[in-house]
Order: structure tokens, then sequence, then C-alpha cells
């Protein structure tokens, strides 16, 4: 049986830090919509270049063309033996959320449980205007917290660390509005549904990432 989570949480939560870590230590796939789509910005393709304009102003990409992309990668990952995923930034509506237990039931997955990373407003706004990310193996670190052993270049590759156009503040206000009005609604969603699990995340990374994986073995527990 193989273990799909999601972590959800606002924009700046650690979402995307503790599911690296977690997705290592585990032998899960970590699946991010938002690398997706940068990864297709970086193309330099026509539907790249429109997805940069939704992102650069903080706004949502629709909810068919994120689904689109997330069940392709879906069916890519299993079909190469995954035994598990985590999705990071997705889902981010009700819809999709909708369209996410549909693209499990056409591929004969479920989900495990949805991982909530509590964060407070004053702690976002810190910590993504200190985030940066190597342009190479996508790896964040964070100046204030978990800054690289050489200022601007990656531990792993030696790549060059840059900051997210998106992690402005004026950007990070956007998708803190944004998150709110619509992806909140699924802790709701999720805990009526019995799936959801939730943390205290206004802390250091690595306390961060503890709490996860006591959730993680939890829940390995039961499945085993
Ligand atoms: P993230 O890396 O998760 O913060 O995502 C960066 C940006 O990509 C977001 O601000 C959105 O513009 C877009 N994005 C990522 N995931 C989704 C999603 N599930 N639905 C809509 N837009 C998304």
């Amino acid at each position: 049986m193989t273990l799909n989570l999601i972590f959800l949480g606002p924009p700046g939560a650690g979402k995307g830090t503790v599911a690296q870590s977690v997705a290592e230590k585990y032998s899960l796939v970590q699946i991010s919509t938002g690398d997706l789509i940068r990864g297709e910005v970086a193309s330099g393709s026509d539907f790249g270049k429109e997805l940069a304009e939704i992102i650069n102003k903080g706004e949502l990409v629709s909810d068919e063309q994120v689904a689109k992309m997330l069940e392709e990668k879906l069916k890519e990952v299993y079909s190469s033996g995954a035994s598990g995923v985590i999705l990071d930034g997705f889902p981010r509506t009700i819809l999709q959320a909708i369209e996410l237990e549909n693209i499990f039931s056409r591929i004969d997955k479920k989900l495990s449980a949805v991982i909530y990373i509590e964060s407070s407003e004053e702690n976002i706004v810190k910590r993504l205007s200190s985030r940066w990310t190597c342009s190479k193996c996508k790896k964040v670190y964070n100046a204030l917290t978990n800054p690289p052993k050489v200022n601007g270049v990656c531990d792993i590759d030696n790549s060059q660390l840059t900051q997210r156009d998106d992690d402005k503040e004026e950007t990070v206000r956007t998708r803190l509005a944004i998150f709110n009005e619509k992806t909140a609604p699924l802790i709701e969603y999720y805990k009526k549904k019995g799936l959801l699990k939730s943390y205290d995340g206004n802390v250091p990374p690595k306390e961060s990432i503890v709490e996860a994986e006591k959730i993680i073995d939890e829940l390995k527990n039961q499945i085993d």
C-alpha cells in the first residue's frame, strides 16, 4: 500500500523544507506543483510565459491547468514504482481537492492523510523574505534559520542560490490573502473527512521536521 500525503499550510509555513526532508527519510516522492509550474516557466514555452504572468502577481493558476500537470506527474511517479507521494502546494482550492479525489480514483490510489502546518503571519513574512533556492537541485535555504555553508552557494552541487520573484513583500501579502480566502477552507474540509493532522509550525525547521515525522510514524503504524 502506498502512503500518500498532502502538506497543507500558508506560503512560508515550511511545507517544502519539511516535505523534502521527510520524503527522503520515508522514500516518498515530493511533488510540488509550484516546482512543476516554475519548471514550465523555465522551459520558455508559450504556456510557461502565460504561467509566469500569473505566479509573479502571486495569483493562482487555474484549477484545470494545475490538476492536469499534477495528474501527469503522479502517473509518471507511480509507474516508476514509488511507495508514496507528498503533495506540496496542491490542493489549494476545494475544487482541486475534489479533482484530486477523481485523479486518485482513476489511478487506483488513496489519500492517507493531510498534514497541516500552522504558522503565524509574522513568521511567514519573515521566512519568505529570507528564502533562497538552489537554481539547479531546488534545495531550499533560509538566510536566518538554515543558511548554506558558503553564502549564495548550494551545499550539494555548488550552484548559485536565487531568490524567487514571488517572495517580494507585496506579492507575499497577495499570496497570504489568497491562502486565507481559497485554501484555508480545506482545513475544515479535511477535518470533516477525518484526514487532518495538525501541528504548530512556528518553530525552527529541525523541530518542524520532528513533528511531521511523529505524525508519519503514527500513520505508518496504523497502515502496517
Ligand atoms: P508554491 O511554490 O507552492 O508557493 O507556488 C508558487 C505559485 O505557483 C503560487 O503562488 C501559484 O501562483 C502557483 N501554484 C502552485 N501550486 C498551485 C495550485 N495548486 N493551484 C494554483 N496555483 C498554484
